[in-house]
């Protein structure tokens, strides 16, 4: 990744589209995070000119291409919109800011996605999923899995990325250590949730 950048809606170049229901698509293929259950993720098709509204210059490359995302947490109503712009060879990540009109509408958006695909609102899907997380057991020793992060309040899921097998707390220090799973369980490390048997460092 390289150099972070924020950007304003109104420092957008000027003469850059706004946007609407006809330039944007909300991808269907939606994710909650493990770690953050309270955050629906969604990549979202641009179209419109995106190297203006980003202010990002595609000409010295042979193929470069933005990727636009959101992030929405329905229970605080918070949206954070990022992007990353791509060429053969580099990534650079990029906050957007979006003014309260974009804000509004991208959120509008991905209310009628979920309500297309789940036949439910933004906070009833991530309700669900908090509902999933109480009633999770260990697949190794069958105890109830501790199902909050160590400020007592972030969801936890301890389901492993690569088999989907659900573990708990003990297991995986009894093979690996608490310090391994402290860094696991760290949401900046960036590392996968992984279970006992197949966590690798
Ligand atoms: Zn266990
Ligand atoms: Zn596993």
């Amino acid at each position: 990744m390289g150099l972070n950048k924020t950007i304003q809606a109104h420092e957008a170049v000027s003469g850059a589209a706004n946007w609407t229901k006809d330039n944007l698509v909300i991808d269907p293929d939606y994710e909650i995070d493990n770690k953050k259950i309270d955050w629906i993720n969604v990549s979202i098709e641009v179209w419109f000119d995106a190297d203006a509204k980003f202010g990002v210059k595609s000409l010295p490359y042979d193929e470069s291409w933005v990727n636009l995302y959101a992030d929405y947490n329905p229970i605080t109503d918070e949206l954070k919109i990022w992007y990353t712009f791509n060429t053969d060879d580099t990534c650079e990540l990029g906050v957007y800011e979006p003014s309260e009109e974009e804000k509004a509408l991208v959120i509008e958006m991905i209310s009628a996605m979920l309500f297309k695909e789940e036949s439910c609102s933004p906070r009833d899907v991530v309700e669900q999923r908090r509902e999933e997380q109480r009633i999770l057991t260990c697949d190794f020793c069958g105890s109830e899995v501790q199902r909050l992060g160590n400020d007592g309040e972030t969801y936890m899921s301890w389901e492993c990325e690569l088999c989907d097998k659900c573990f708990c707390r003990s297991c995986f220090v009894a093979q690996h250590g608490s310090e391994l799973l402290e860094i696991m369980t760290d949401m900046t490390s960036g590392w996968n949730m992984a279970c006992p048997d197949c966590f690798e460092i």
